[in-house]
């Protein structure tokens, strides 16, 4: 609508910057706003990929002040990223992670549909607490808007109307009513072969069971009573950190993802399971170990991502792969688990000019690499 806006995706090293940082959702949601909804101030935005709404809402003369709810550290970062490069003014945009309360004093909710059905399911129970009647305008690709998405919009608000499609992208129209629908979120399962109990988050990988890989990595984990700093890059739940933290009663252990539910699943699974372990742990939610210090971990173990907002690529692998290597101390090590046909061996050999196979099934591979120098 209107503006023309230069809009980046992020990480910006990622090899396909072919692909755009908004959709024809994005698109669609913004021009039924501007044209219907001019007046509203107060927006409430879930989900913005990498900022597209946020700043198109910004990008015109009307006085808004966003809030922009999103589970992703990198969504949060590319949108104040793409605010400045639009010398739009990042202080109207106020950041709220996936687990904080939402603002009472919204006048319009703009929702992007996210894939994981879950995930908006718990995001439509906490719009039900908000007061009655405020606007709930949601936005995504047609064949991903099932029947299922819009019994859950009417199971938590009022009763939904739909769009026609336009470019193949859908919008859902519905409002808040005065009654809040409680989430169930977040679940709880017994983590198989050993006495823990795994809590996951609404938006946490592998949610409601224990990764394939995962499972298989669990064999290949490190034990000992050496006091070495370990990283669990990509923790999700934290299976592999707990594990680990079991098995070297003297590592530190340092959990990363750049998803907040992941982050704090991790966070109350040590809590919950290995509590006398706290002490010797760490959570943050960053984009893989970007600002980390040079030198300064003995191991990284990680089950790298294939997929960054809807898009199948290994960018993210490799980049996890690059800066653990920096992360790392001399001598230290970098394990991982992956997909056999992913070929990270090739990768791992390419970077680090040495690549151990530990672990193998017909599946997967685990695989053991020393940063030399
Ligand atoms: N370690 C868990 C396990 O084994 O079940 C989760 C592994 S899952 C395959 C990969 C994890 O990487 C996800 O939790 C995802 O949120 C996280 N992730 C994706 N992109 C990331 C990034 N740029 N920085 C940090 N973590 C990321």
């Amino acid at each position: 609508g209107g503006n023309t806006l230069t809009l980046h995706r992020f990480p910006l090293e990622q090899k396909n910057r072919s692909l755009q940082a908004w959709d024809a959702a994005d698109e669609y949601l913004v021009d039924y706003v501007l044209e219907h909804h001019n007046q509203a101030q107060r927006i409430l935005v879930l989900n913005d990929g990498f900022g597209a709404l946020s700043c198109a809402l910004l990008s015109t003369n009307a006085k808004r002040q966003v809030t922009n709810v999103s589970d992703s550290f990198i969504a949060h970062q590319a949108c104040q990223y793409n605010l400045i490069e639009n010398q739009l003014d990042d202080s109207d945009v106020r950041y709220l992670d996936s687990l904080s309360a939402l603002p009472n004093d919204v006048d319009l909710v703009l929702l992007k549909v996210p894939k994981n059905a879950g995930f908006l399911a718990h995001q439509l129970s906490l719009l039900s607490q908000l007061p009655a009647d405020i606007k709930v305008i949601a936005a995504g690709k047609a064949k991903e808007i099932h029947t299922s998405t819009l019994k859950s919009f009417s199971h938590y608000l009022h009763e939904p109307t739909t769009s026609l499609a336009v470019k193949k992208a859908r919008l859902i129209f519905s409002e808040t009513t005065a009654k809040p629908v409680t989430s169930k979120f977040p679940v709880s399962w017994p983590l198989e072969k050993t006495e823990f109990v795994l809590t996951n988050h609404a938006n946490v990988f592998s949610r409601d069971s224990l990764d394939i890989g995962a499972r298989f990595f669990m064999n290949y984990l490190p034990r000992g009573k050496k006091p070495l700093k370990v990283i669990d890059l990509g923790c999700g739940n934290g299976v592999i950190g707990l594990l680990t933290l079991q098995h070297m009663p003297n590592a530190r252990l340092t959990f990363v993802d750049e998803s907040a539910m992941a982050v704090a699943s991790a966070k109350d699974n040590i809590t919950q399971n290995l509590p006398e372990a706290l002490e010797r742990c760490q959570f943050i939610q960053n984009d893989c170990l970007s600002d980390f210090t040079s030198g300064s971990a003995d191991l990284v173990l990680c089950n790298p991502p294939f997929h960054q907002a809807q898009a199948i690529t290994d960018h993210i692998a490799w980049q996890m792969f690059v800066q653990a290597k920096h992360v790392l101390k001399k001598g230290g090590e970098l394990r991982i688990i992956g997909n056999r046909h992913l070929d990270y061996q090739d990768k791992l050999n390419r970077l680090f000019g040495n690549c151990k196979i530990i672990g193998n099934n017909k599946k997967f591979t685990v695989l053991s690499t020393i940063r030399r120098g």
